[in-house]
């Protein structure tokens, strides 16, 4: 991370002063753990430990028996099958070249591996004392789930989740103090602290979002993303999913120049975040991007019409698209449509992300361009349709190798978004039963491809070579 960065992330609390480390590589933040002095503690990619101002208020002691909600069946082994790995990967792409990166991190891998044992959905709030790198920090939070080995998954009040491991835990307290998100300003200020000096918080109905670039050009992002919000959440509303309010303000990071966004983003991304626009992390829950027109906060005045112009050149156009794809993964994984813990098949999340990807600039309120033909994802489906397998579609949804291999990556794009666009367009009704049962699924339970098969062929039917054939049919006629 940036040292401005690294510098910024250390902050007071309650009276206690935080100094830089001598050496570090990532960002960190600080708080007190229990009755322990304040310390310095390093945190792996600048996590936060969310401990709080409401500290002396909280209530301690331990909660009732542990419980799993109603319908949930316990899982006291892994499924059969079950693959190792948490689908946190969540693409992110330049100028239509999608780059698979990775998003998180591999320490969470222990955790999903270990059998599930609670699942709690709602509830108390923990207060988990975790040793890492040398120090202490204490993170408050509502359990996810726990696992036999006794590793946590916690989701923080500022929306971060945590993977914390046995051999890090500490202490772990059940208060009876109802899990609370943190508020718009908490949340603001504690983003403040976190980022460089320069940084500004521009409100909208949704979203926080942090810039350091021209207060035009996040009057633009935050108009831009509410639009999207509204026409996401409106359609599918009018196909009978009703989506949830976002439990957390949506944090989109808005950088002033690339060279900043790509010194965030590579805590997440590693090498990989050189090469991309905009990302949205399923552990940190931001959207983290820079300003497309290249004048970043040296552009002092510059009209949201006036941006929109800027961008709408062809190969602008796509970049808007990139931040519009990271954008609609943000919102489905916040208003219900996925679970940011759960398993979901990457051609599912994706391809509803290109479905949605194609950029309104021109509307002032709706958002006509959803379902449109995405030419660039349609071009390169016709392209790879001469050499497509036998077998491309069951491997699309049994599997999301496809996406991780950079070799077939493009073409599972482009096929994801033709089924998805398919399926809403020739079996909508199905399609949303599916998203319904996709979205109930329990956390950190991976689903083998037996079962992602199964569960696809009980919403669209047995045969899937009939599908596969409809589907070439209606792509073949797309233009
Ligand atoms: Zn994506």
């Amino acid at each position: 991370m940036a040292g401005a960065m690294l510098a910024a992330g250390w902050r007071s609390v309650k009276g206690h002063p935080f100094r830089a480390p001598a050496s570090g590589a990532a960002a960190y933040n600080g708080t007190r753990a229990g009755e322990d002095r304040a310390r310095i503690w390093p945190c792996r990619n600048n996590e936060f430990a969310r401990a709080s101002t409401q500290e002396d208020t909280m209530r301690h002691g331990l909660t009732g028996p542990k419980r799993r909600p109603p319908q949930q069946p316990l899982n006291p082994t892994r499924p059969a099958g079950a693959r190792e790995r948490y689908p946190g990967a969540r693409c992110s792409a330049i100028a239509g070249r999608a780059v698979r990166v990775p998003t998180w991190p591999r320490w969470l891998g222990p955790l999903v591996v270990a059998q599930v044992l609670l699942w709690a959905p709602a509830g108390a709030m923990e207060r988990v004392t975790v040793q890492r790198q040398g120090g202490r920090l204490v993170v408050e939070g509502r359990l996810v789930t726990e696992a036999a080995d006794g590793g946590l998954l916690l989701l923080a009040r500022d929306g971060a989740l945590w993977a914390i491991q046995p051999d890090e835990l500490v202490r772990r307290e059940s208060t009876d103090v109802p899990f609370q998100p943190l508020d718009r300003d908490e949340l603001a200020e504690l983003l403040l602290k976190e980022l460089p000096a320069g940084f500004r918080v521009r409100r909208t109905a949704h979203y926080l979002i942090c810039h350091n670039t021209s207060p035009a050009y996040a009057h633009w992002c935050g108009s831009l993303f509410e639009r999207l919000y509204m026409a996401f959440t409106n359609y599918w509303s009018r196909r009978g999913f009703e989506l949830k309010k976002p439990e957390f303000p949506l944090v989109a990071i808005v950088f002033s120049d690339q060279r900043s966004y790509v010194n965030y983003a590579q805590r997440e991304l590693g090498k990989a975040a050189a090469s991309t626009i905009g990302c949205y992390s399923l552990r940190t829950n931001r959207m983290a991007m820079y300003d497309l027109t290249g004048r970043g906060s040296r552009l002092a005045v510059r009209s949201p019409a006036q941006i929109n112009r800027m961008l709408s050149g062809a190969e602008a156009f796509r970049t808007v698209a990139t931040v519009v794809h990271e954008a609609t993964h943000q919102i489905a994984f916040n208003c219900g449509l996925h679970q940011r813990y759960s398993d979901c098949p990457l051609w599912f999340s994706e391809g509803i992300a290109i479905y949605f990807e194609t950029p309104d600039l021109t509307s002032p309120r709706g958002w006509r361009s959803v379902g449109q033909v995405n030419h660039q994802r349609l071009a390169r489906l016709h392209r790879y349709l001469p050499r497509r397998p036998a077998d491309s579609l069951q491997r699309l949804i049994t599997s999301d190798d496809r996406f991780r291999d950079t070799s077939q990556a493009l073409d599972a794009y482009a096929e994801a978004w033709g089924l998805t666009h398919f399926l809403l367009s020739h079996h909508a009704r199905q399609y949303v039963a599916y998203l319904e049962r996709l979205a109930q699924k329990p956390p950190a339970v991976m689903d083998d491809p037996a079962t992602r098969l199964r569960e696809f062929q009980e919403a669209f039917g047995r045969d899937l070579r009939k599908l596969d054939e409809e589907f070439l049919r209606y792509v073949a006629r797309l233009r």
